[in-house]
């Protein structure tokens, strides 16, 4: 029987800038990382946030999880807008929202013990104590493929792909119903980013979670990700439908991508033509009028340099940010 799709997080015309000037007489200028973002994403998928670093993606996680405080917009999270909630007030709402940090080294405290890591959610939110606590943390290490025995020893004594493992551990130990992984695998070696990635997705499965996915790797995201938002320079361009937008790229940032992703076979490869973008992504200090893509657009016309596209529903499911669509 098909399931009924709940919507778990609603996102509405989000943005977050922050100020590019300090001082008494500094001009007032913003750096505008995440402008005008709007997704919505339903229980037990994922969407995969891509594009090049500094376009906005990791913003959009960390301003959604109210690490940052919006500058505009809404959040709406199980039904209820969290927008204005002061940090005292997302304390519980935090053992539903979770994030696993992109560098398995940085984010685990060195001095604390695995138990210890995994444990510290669990004493906020007073969810076991005791045995039951030992228990819980023994049976989410077995979740993520280690064992109870790795309960009192130190992250460092751990390989890269182990400690994020841990730290996967750690978000799953308050049962949060969506997880804002911020690319978890960039850090790994490619030999244990695809163990990663069929974790989460059995995590997924297991337990209904949701994920919104920041990475910069096309193929991993798409394998991953039920749909796919791509941004360029703190605006969601392109979003659909992972296999749709992945196979048929409307955008021409989009296509850039995906045509620089690498094909194993070589026959394939041989006949794929890697679109090089020239230029390097302008200032997200107060971009200038029009789209902010139109200095690396081949297809740029006078309208491009005048009015910014809207993201407008291009066919059922897909919208697009491009004068080429209007
Ligand atoms: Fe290129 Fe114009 Fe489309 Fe921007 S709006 S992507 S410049 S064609």
């Amino acid at each position: 029987m098909k399931k009924n799709k709940e919507m778990i997080l609603q996102i509405k015309n989000l943005s977050k800038y922050f100020p590019a000037d300090k001082g008494l007489f500094a001009k007032k200028s913003f750096v505008k990382a995440v402008d005008n973002v709007s997704f919505e994403l339903n229980r037990g998928e994922t969407l995969g946030l891509v594009g090049e670093s500094g376009c906005g993606k990791t913003t959009t996680g960390r301003t959604i999880l109210k690490l940052y405080e919006p500058t505009s917009g809404q959040i709406i999270f199980n039904k209820e807008d969290i927008t204005k909630k002061s940090s005292k007030e997302m304390v519980p709402l935090r053992k539903n929202m979770q994030m696993i940090f992109q560098d398995p080294y940085a984010s685990l405290d060195p001095r604390m013990t695995v138990g210890d890591i995994i444990a510290e959610a669990i004493d906020v939110h007073k969810l076991f104590v005791g045995a039951e606590k030992t228990n819980r943390i023994r049976f989410l290490l077995d979740k993520v493929g280690l064992t109870g025995d790795h309960i009192n020893r130190y992250a460092h004594e751990f390989s890269g792909g182990q400690r994020q493992r841990i730290g996967i551990a750690r978000a799953l130990a308050v049962e949060p119903d969506f997880i804002v992984c911020d690319e978890p695998i960039s850090a790994l070696d490619v030999s244990i980013q695809a163990q990663i990635i069929n974790m989460l997705e059995a995590l997924q499965e297991d337990m209904n979670l949701t994920y919104l996915f920041i990475a910069h790797d096309l193929s991993m995201v798409k394998h991953i990700s039920t749909h796919i938002g791509v941004m360029y320079l703190g605006r969601l361009v392109e979003k659909g439908k992972s296999n749709e937008l992945y196979n048929k790229p409307l955008h021409p940032y989009t296509k850039s991508l995906i045509s620089a992703v690498p094909i194993p076979d070589p026959k394939l490869a041989k006949k794929n033509k890697r679109i090089i973008l020239q230029g390097d992504i302008p200032s997200p200090i107060d971009p200038p009028p029009g789209c902010r893509f139109k200095g690396r657009c081949r297809y740029a016309k006078p309208i491009c340099s005048e009015i910014d596209p809207e993201l407008k529903e291009v066919e059922p499911g897909r919208f697009v940010a491009c004068h080429l669509f209007d």
